[in-house]
């Protein structure tokens, strides 16, 4: 499209914010001879507790948030015949790990306005099945918690949230995400994610015995990790070791680690960065015919992981064609997400269609997500919402 200024450089949807400390601790670990999981990956987990100021809260560290929300699905015993409650609307990750336990997600629509899983479709859904409900906090935005916490008590079923987007974001009169009345909270540390270390992810959960069983999991079910072996805090000089279960290989490497604790040390300063994005967004669009993102509720923290708008009914541009116009115009977008139910996998399945999840499937023809990162220079910004305007207004 003529109208919108040619790029003299392309601007990515994503990019990681790296800074001088992340890359010297990353050389400072490949010089320490100690490269996969060991002390960085311990202290990553115990700054991660302390982030969310916490002191009765495991951190248990990993090398996905989908390793981290299949250890904490198998540490609630979530096995074949039971089902677990997903929104539709998330990415493949949230309802694979409930199918590699044998266990069937159950698929719910989500708010039309904030795009997060509607609590009365949760309810409806309940079956004697029911064993577990997994939100997620769709770009940041923190589901209805409370909602949530008071369904999940009343049925006797376990919350696991999907937290892969909100590092960092409250909920329930500004508790952080991580720290709520939920059996465990995972985040990703994936490379597009607020916090990120390449691959990676975080369980943090208040029970003992769920932070013990994925500890034990996250590492072949072998009963003493091969740190404690091999620093000589074992019995044996180090050798010995037995396997209690058929585990799997979910560590965190210190290379990654040695990325995560720098990352962690500003995570809220690019919070605040995302945060003046989207308002820079926000005043700029509102005269456009976009539906804007939902704002957190007052007092209440979004992490802005995306920024996802959806055009009007009276869009002179389609989506397809604006993200063929921004590429164009030198600006990277994504779709989040082509909603489970549109997927071969999960549709034939489980015979889903688009009619039963109307919120979503409304919501997916019609969205965009806008670069939002704490590495986007203010012209950036402007850059963004100039071509906006140049193709919507
Ligand atoms: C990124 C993402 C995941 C998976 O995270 P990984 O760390 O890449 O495994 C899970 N759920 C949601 C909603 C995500 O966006």
């Amino acid at each position: 499209m003529s109208i919108v200024t040619p790029p003299d450089r392309y601007l990515p949807f994503a990019l990681p914010d790296i800074g001088e400390a992340e890359i010297a601790e990353v050389v400072d670990t490949l010089r320490s001879g100690w490269i996969t999981t060991g002390p960085k990956a311990r202290r990553f987990e115990r700054d991660f507790g302390e982030f969310l100021a916490s002191g009765d809260l495991h951190a248990i560290a990993v090398n996905s948030a989908t390793a981290g929300l299949h250890l904490a699905l198998e540490a609630l015993q979530i096995g074949p015949g039971d089902e677990v409650i997903v929104p539709v609307h998330t990415f493949t990750a949230t309802a694979e790990v409930v199918n590699y336990l044998g266990a069937d997600p159950v698929f719910v629509d989500v708010d039309p306005v904030t795009l997060t899983i509607r609590p009365e479709a949760v309810e409806a859904a309940i079956t004697p099945r029911t064993r577990a409900i997994l939100p997620v906090h769709y770009a940041g935005l923190a589901c209805a918690m409370d909602p949530l916490v008071r369904i999940a008590a009343k049925h006797g079923l376990q919350i696991v949230e999907d937290a892969a987007h909100a590092l960092p974001a409250t909920s329930c009169g500004g508790r952080l995400i991580g720290t709520l009345d939920t059996a465990a909270t995972v985040f990703s540390f994936y490379a597009t994610k607020t916090v990120a270390t390449g691959e990676g992810g975080m369980i943090v959960t208040r029970s003992a015995k769920i932070a013990e069983r994925a500890r034990l999991m996250r590492i072949h079910g072998i009963s003493r990790d091969v740190f404690d072996r091999y620093s000589g805090k074992a019995d044996h000089g180090g050798w010995y070791y037995e396997v209690v279960a058929p585990g799997f290989k979910y560590n965190l490497p210190d290379l990654a680690a040695a990325i995560g604790l720098h990352q962690l040390a500003r995570a809220h300063a690019m919070q605040q960065r995302r945060a003046a994005i989207a308002a820079a967004y926000h005043e700029a669009f509102s005269c456009l015919p976009v539906e804007l993102p939902a704002p957190a509720p007052a007092g209440e923290l979004h992490a802005w992981h995306l920024y996802v708008i959806r055009l009007g009914r009276g869009s002179r541009i389609q989506r397809d064609e604006l993200i063929l116009a921004l590429r164009e115009a030198g600006i990277g977008t994504s779709v989040h997400y082509v909603p489970l139910h549109f997927h071969p996998y999960w549709r034939e399945r489980y015979g889903l269609r688009p009619g039963d999840f109307p919120a979503s499937t409304d919501a997916y023809r019609c969205m965009i997500s806008l670069p939002i990162y704490s590495k986007m220079a203010d012209a950036d910004v402007e850059r963004v919402i100039g071509s906006m305007r140049a193709l919507l207004g």
